[in-house]
């Protein structure tokens, strides 16, 4: 199915119940650059409950003019034209007005080439020189880049994103502009920071975004992230997602609290750094204990960290080879210790229990009933 067909449908629906409709944003930019399409952006004169006549949907930002419409089964954003006023927390407008003119919802846009409008019969209209930006790979804030800045400096973080993933120069201009305001990223929502650094580092041309966070000093905001971008720039490597954060991580000892990972993410990251860091090859311990995929990911930064490694093939064996993987696996377990010793149950069971699958997985004793029974006859009262 064509959605950009579709949403030229939409926008003929809305033409002729009176109202402009364009496409907007960066599904134009996309398909002038014949990429894949994101989602599709519609900016129109029509307000949301008028939209609603017309489009099954629901309101998803009011306050914004926003509605997400239901199509043909595909869901598009049409949100009102407006223009924003009062940004006097360096992140949202105060004021938003609603226009009767594409020209003024242009101009709120962040980028020229995020500026574009097409319409129903698929012609485009620039306002903004975007075409010109877009032909000579050029990202240019509309407007003077310190003033877009200040009014939302999410921004900064956005031309990142997007030179990594269309490979795009910032334009010079705009890029001494993030150099002097970087330290409003302090001002934003750490969480948008995050969602912004991640997309960065999906993109295909995420050195060239490293580049310019280093000629720009905005690592300077990203806490615990610098030398990670510093040694991926100088040794050219981009690997991804996960490997970044751990390796970045891991040079900088800590995981900064500021960055508002999943629990189970941050948890993650935590057994890999804490891995990458052990200083000693991977044993039978770390892999019982991390399990395969967290020494496989801590053994890729090591790679990239161009340390000492196993192979891939060596861990796994290790691993299947593992005579047990979970303590349940163990042929004498909690209960058959409390009910042979006729002690009470306590923390001193679970430390008994460690140990021995420590022997068990360091070969040390075997996993049998027999012996592992009399290994704990001969034992528990250290515990
Ligand atoms: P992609 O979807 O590929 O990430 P996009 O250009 O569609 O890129 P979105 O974040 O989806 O980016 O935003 C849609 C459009 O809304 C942008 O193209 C831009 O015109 C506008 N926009 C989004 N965020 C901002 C912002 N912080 N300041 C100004 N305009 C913005
Ligand atoms: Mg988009």
């Amino acid at each position: 199915m064509n959605n950009l067909n579709d949403a030229k449908l939409i926008i003929r629906i809305l033409n002729r119940e009176g109202f402009d409709a364009f496409i907007v944003g960066g599904a134009v930019r996309d398909h002038l650059l014949k990429m894949p399409l994101n989602d599709i952006d519609i900016t129109t004169s029509a307000k949301p409950e008028e939209v609603l006549k017309f489009f099954k949907g629901v309101p998803t930002g009011v306050k914004y003019g926003t509605v997400t419409i239901v199509f043909r089964e595909n869901k598009y954003e049409v949100t009102t034209f407006r223009s924003e006023s009062g940004y006097s927390d360096f992140r949202r407008p105060e004021v938003v007005n609603f226009e009767t003119d594409v020209k003024e919802d242009v101009l709120r846009r962040d980028f020229t080439i995020n500026g574009l409008l097409m319409d129903s019969n698929g012609d485009i209209i620039d306002h903004v020189g975007g075409i010109k930006d877009l032909e000579n790979k050029v990202i240019k804030t509309i407007g003077l880049p310190a003033e877009r800045f200040n009014e939302d400096a999410l921004r900064m973080l956005r031309a990142f994103y997007f030179q990594s993933k269309l490979g795009f120069e910032i334009e010079a201009d705009t890029l001494l502009s993030i150099n002097i305001n970087r330290h409003l990223i302090k001002e934003v929502a750490a969480e948008r920071v995050l969602d912004e650094m991640n997309k960065m580092l999906k993109g295909k041309h995420l050195l060239k975004a490293f580049d310019s966070i280093l000629k720009t000093q905005v690592d300077e905001f990203l806490p615990g992230l610098s030398k990670g971008i510093k040694y991926l720039n100088e040794t050219k490597q981009d690997p991804k997602p996960i490997i970044f954060y751990s390796l970045a991580f891991s040079l900088n000892k800590i995981i900064p609290s500021y960055w508002k990972f999943s629990n189970n993410y941050r948890y993650k990251l935590k057994q890999i750094v804490e891995l990458v860091n052990n200083n000693r090859m991977f044993n039978n311990e770390d892999l019982y204990h991390y399990g395969l995929e967290t020494v496989l990911q801590a053994n890729e930064v090591r790679t990239v960290l161009k340390q000492k490694i196993q192979s891939y093939k060596t861990l796994e064996k290790m691993y299947s080879d593992l005579e047990i993987k979970s303590s349940l696996d163990l042929k004498f377990r909690g209960r058959d210790i409390l009910q042979i010793t006729n002690r009470k149950a306590g923390a001193w069971v679970n430390n008994l229990i460690n140990e021995i699958v420590n022997k068990v997985i360091n070969k040390e004793l075997e996993n049998d009933y027999e012996i592992l029974k009399d290994f704990v006859v001969k034992n528990f009262e250290r515990f």
